[in-house]
């Protein structure tokens, strides 16, 4: 795109998103099935888009690819679900817009540097960046560091995190070959959940990444990160289990391995759920 027409687009994005209109964009439904399973949960497509922001797009050259307006007719909703499950689709035209040329995980975390961006730094005591491979083709995101993550710099190394490493086992891969992270980079006081405007702070953080790595398949580790990823605020039990679009990877969300230190008798749907992953990763279970 040429860079004055570029730059008006750009204009506009900024515009919207200082209305807060990104989660607007976001959350409306693909003209494409985003569902990969035979249980869809998609909605019926709304009228196409004749927002400004899509207007100046099209004025720009913008590619197909970036069209807020889907061009073919809608898939029916599911019978189970009364109300549509809002997903990210990938690349949204704000994500478009997000994604930086030639990124790197070096950059990213020169970017972050000592970071005072939210109130989360006032009791930190290392930044969490993230673990594993940055070629994984899986990729865990949990909601934020608890203690030991803190203490350690590392995300998942207390008791979820030593249950996470034996799941990741059971699917037949190791610790070093997907990649871990979270919505937030520091510790919430008392392991409260990350409040929404730290969530806004720092996932821009996490989406460059994901960008980074481009893996096959994420996966959402509780409400938090799955909530924030596919920008709903819908709880985890209406979607989990399914397949969404994400930035060009496939996303499923699951519990998160503390929930499932509390209630154990939820880890058989949590292996269902991986086992859905290791079927799109073409994995075969680790052998006793
Ligand atoms: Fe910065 Fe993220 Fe830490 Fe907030 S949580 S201080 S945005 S690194």
């Amino acid at each position: 795109m040429e860079s004055d027409k570029r730059a008006r687009v750009e204009a506009w994005l900024r515009y919207g998103a200082d209305l807060e209109l990104g989660p607007y964009y976001r959350n409306r439904v693909s003209s494409s099935p985003v569902v990969y399973t035979n249980q869809p949960v998609v909605a019926p497509l709304a009228e196409p888009l004749q927002s400004p922001i899509a207007v100046a797009a099209r004025a720009a050259g913008t590619s197909s690819s970036l069209s807020l307006s889907p061009t073919t007719p809608a898939p029916k909703a599911s019978a189970r679900f009364s109300a549509p499950v809002p997903f990210a689709q990938a690349p949204s035209l704000f994500e478009a817009s997000d994604r930086i040329k030639d990124d790197t995980f070096q950059l990213i975390r020169e970017t972050i540097g000592d970071c005072t961006r939210c109130k989360l730094h006032k009791a930190r005591t290392n930044i969490v960046f993230g673990v594993g491979s940055m070629k994984a083709k899986l990729v865990f995101v949990g909601e934020g560091p608890g203690h030991d993550e803190d203490i350690k710099g590392e995300p998942f190394v207390g008791r979820a995190g030593k249950l996470l490493t034996q799941m990741i086992e059971a699917m037949g891969l190791r610790r070093e070959d997907v990649y871990i992270c979270n919505v937030v980079k520091c510790r919430p006081p008392e392991n409260r959940l990350p409040e929404k405007d730290e969530i806004t702070t720092c996932s821009p953080f996490l989406f460059r990444q994901i960008d980074v790595i481009r893996p096959k398949v994420i996966c959402a580790l509780g409400s938090c990160a799955s909530q924030t990823l596919l920008q709903t605020t819908q709880g985890i039990s209406r979607f989990r289990g399914e397949w969404f679009d994400f930035r060009g990877s496939k996303l499923i969300a699951t519990y998160h391995p503390a929930y499932l230190l509390r209630n154990p008798s939820a880890k058989s749907e949590v292996w269902k759920d991986l086992q859905k992953v290791m079927g799109v990763l073409g994995l075969q279970p680790k052998r006793k």
